[in-house]
């Protein structure tokens, strides 16, 4: 992805919830917020890749377009396994709690260097 791409879809998909939210339609804001669970890995990958086949196979309402899914697909992290560095802000498994704060392992490897 180049720089900057994630951000324009994820405006334009933003812009789309506010517009709804403005016309009062809160049953799409919902779907369109809890998207990620009504598709698979598999298929988001191909959302990503601009993968037009996978839209016959996901049931979409009519109002949601090919173009709104992408930037949705775009903008979106997939929530990653473990928890959430402070430090570094990525997820991890592995790492210390410090008073609930979680700091991964790469992280704590490079403070325990500046030592
Ligand atoms: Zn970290």
């Amino acid at each position: 992805m180049k720089q900057g791409e994630g951000d324009m879809a994820t405006e334009y998909f933003e812009k789309v919830l506010f517009e709804l939210a403005k016309k009062g339609e809160q049953d799409k804001v919902k779907f369109l917020k809890s998207l990620y669970r009504r598709i698979m890995p598999s298929q988001f990958e191909r959302i990503k890749k601009n993968d037009k086949s996978v839209f016959a196979e996901l049931f979409m309402p009519k109002w949601v377009t090919w173009e709104l899914l992408k930037a949705w697909a775009e903008g979106f992290e997939v929530p990653g396994k473990g928890k959430t560095c402070i430090l570094c802000e990525s997820k991890n498994e592995n790492g210390l709690d410090f008073n609930d704060r979680f700091i991964c392992e790469s992280c704590f490897v490079r403070l325990k260097q500046l030592e």
